[in-house]
């Protein structure tokens, strides 16, 4: 086994090109490992067994008629069949959309329509039902292509439906009729064509498409190769939603450096999976590590003291060498544990638009507390009000279909704004301090919006005065509520609640009147957005109390700083670690 020798400039063209290399260098060496339908031991494929498979999914996607650079989707959990479809839009000369199988059927169809997305690969009958439920948005989509297939044959008069056995028959037979076909599809890739359209969350709206093309790939590819972040004698446990960036890229660095890769994504399985497969790399967003963290701490004792650095490094297989944590803050707390217990994490940083990978820890230097320093190649610039500026082969060429969004965010020198505030420290370490944009994230490295979601409420709820979303680095979302006496006294008086507004908020019927709010609310948001819990404040927001500005808009931290003990409250019990930021 052997890493590819590659350098910035001379790095394949294409994922496609990185992926042949990678099967002509080391054919033999094992690829991927997936636990088996029947849940016997887990399966195996070579490269070159991984190439045969993608092959004959790519002719089949050719045989589909679609042409180059039209979109495919893939709805699908983490596993081995996401990879093979992914590679054959790659060889077939097609670009992926990604969608998170817990995306509603409503955001589902946005994203496949926005993408004009052809084919859809669907993990299972659920997934395939967003779509069936969705046809009349949907004139682009001509076949959905099935991981999983129920046993009753699922059957469409929109769409032609194949399983994925079906579908590599079909591109078996056409490789017969055309042998060189995807040979050709990939001699005619070109590096600036367009890999991958992946969604993200504006501050209102709906999701933007990032376009990503095929040199952004390669060089997350080449990166870990250069940086030796990862290695070809590694074993990489992989769970992490190829929806994201994040998996896409960890997947290039797998290839061109030609380790092996245990994929499952199903996440009630990870600690067993880190006993059996005890992988000497792994990636997980901030919230395992918090989880894994509860779990050892809780099982300590005053007497025992903390747990051991064996029991740490056994939680994880015993074998880790790194572990790479991104897409979200990680308390530096926890990343000082798990480092003094011999589990390096390493904290990295980038977003969708500049294909993940932006800066990293290294293994041999590690500074808690930041993302580490850039990727070769790529540059951060601290603009004058502190925000984080990005450039390099890593960035997005723009949204998709949105120039006017594109120009706020990319300058015509490649510079891409992030919304993110930071420092470079003298080493050239990146430090995340703050953010500009109206965006945050939960500890699971989902976006959270909270304008959006409070403008809905407001909305939707006529008794709603202010509202506070609060999630940011928290396992959950959860909202601060005020009411506006205006409309909440004359009502509480046709109830028979009397008191002023403080006894009238406390009132169980004033409760349960907000709660039926927020419970629809809840049902038209993402699962990852709904408001767990909230509680009704005493009183209104104020100027004050600094919690509104002169023009009244509502000052976040203020509010969070002033109300802390309301808000501790809602993560009372929520597992994770109590002196987190
Ligand atoms: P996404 O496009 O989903 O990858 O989100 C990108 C955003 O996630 C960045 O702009 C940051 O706000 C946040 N982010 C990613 N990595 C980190 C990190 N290590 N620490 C803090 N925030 C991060």
């Amino acid at each position: 086994m052997t890493s590819l020798p590659l350098t910035l400039d001379q790095r394949p063209p294409t994922v496609a090109h990185l992926f042949l290399d990678r099967v002509r260098a080391t054919p033999d060496a094992p690829a991927y490992r997936f636990p088996t339908a029947e849940g016997g031991p887990w399966g195996e494929l070579s490269w070159s067994g991984t190439a045969e498979r993608v092959t004959a999914i790519a002719a089949g996607l050719l045989s589909l008629g679609i042409n180059p650079t039209e979109r495919v989707a893939i709805a699908s959990s983490t596993r081995v069949e996401w990879i093979l479809a992914d590679l054959a839009v790659m060889c077939a000369g097609l670009a992926t959309t990604t969608v998170y199988p817990t995306t509603n059927s409503d955001e589902t169809a946005y994203i496949l329509a926005d993408s004009s997305s052809r084919v859809l690969f669907a993990e299972d009958a659920a997934q395939v039902g967003k779509v069936l439920s969705e046809h009349d948005r949907l004139p682009d989509l001509t076949t959905v292509i099935v991981f999983d297939a129920p046993e009753e044959p699922l059957a469409s008069e929109h769409f032609r439906i194949l399983t994925l056995p079906e579908l590599e028959h079909q591109g078996t037979l056409h490789l017969k009729d055309q042998p060189e076909s995807v040979q050709k599809a990939v001699d005619e890739l070109r590096q600036d064509q367009l890999a991958t359209l992946i969604y993200t969350s504006g501050t209102t709206g709906r999701p933007k498409g990032v376009r990503l093309d095929h040199a952004c790939w390669s060089y997350q590819g080449a990166a870990p190769v250069i940086t030796g972040l990862l290695r070809h004698d590694d074993v990489h446990f992989l769970w992490l939603p190829l929806s994201h960036v994040f998996g896409k890229t960890l997947i290039c660095g797998q290839i061109a450096t030609g380790h092996v890769m245990a994929v499952d994504g199903r996440v009630d399985k990870v600690v067993e999976n880190l006993q059996t497969i005890r992988p000497t790399v792994t990636a997980a967003v901030p919230r395992i590590f918090e989880k894994i963290y509860g779990n050892l701490t809780a099982r300590a004792t005053p007497a025992t003291g903390g747990p051991d650095a064996h029991a740490v490094r056994a939680a994880f297989g015993g074998r880790l060498r790194i572990a790479v944590c991104g897409s979200a803050a990680l308390s530096p707390d926890i990343t000082s544990f798990f480092l003094d217990a011999g589990v390096p994490i390493l904290e990295g940083y980038g977003l969708t638009e500049t294909a993940a990978g932006s800066t990293v820890n290294r293994a041999d230097a590690i500074r808690v507390g930041t993302v580490g320093v850039p990727y070769p190649g790529t540059e951060v610039r601290i603009a004058e009000d502190g925000e984080i500026l990005l450039r390099g082969p890593g960035v997005m060429r723009g949204y998709h279909n949105l120039p006017e969004k594109t120009a706020e965010v990319l300058d015509a020198d490649g510079w891409f704004r992030t919304g993110d505030i930071g420092e470079l420290g003298p080493d050239g370490s990146l430090r995340i301090t703050d953010r500009k944009k109206d965006l945050f994230k939960t500890s699971g490295g989902k976006y959270i919006a909270p304008s959006e979601v409070e403008g809905r409420l407001k909305a939707l709820c006529p008794f709603v005065s202010n509202v506070v979303v609060i999630g940011d680095r928290r396992n959950y979302c959860t909202a601060l509520i005020t009411l506006d006496a205006t409309v909440l006294l004359p009502w509480a008086v046709t109830q028979g609640i009397p008191g002023d507004y403080a006894e009238v908020v406390d009132a169980p019927a004033t409760r349960l009147l907000v709660d039926g709010y927020v419970r629809t609310l809840n049902e038209g948001l993402q699962r990852w957005q709904t408001i767990k819990k909230f509680t009704l404040l005493p009183r209104d927001l104020d100027i004050e109390h600094g919690e509104l500005t002169p023009s009244l808009k509502v000052k976040r931290t203020v509010v969070t700083r002033l109300h802390e003990d309301a808000v501790s409250a809602m993560y009372e019990g929520d597992g994770t670690p109590a002196h987190r930021a």
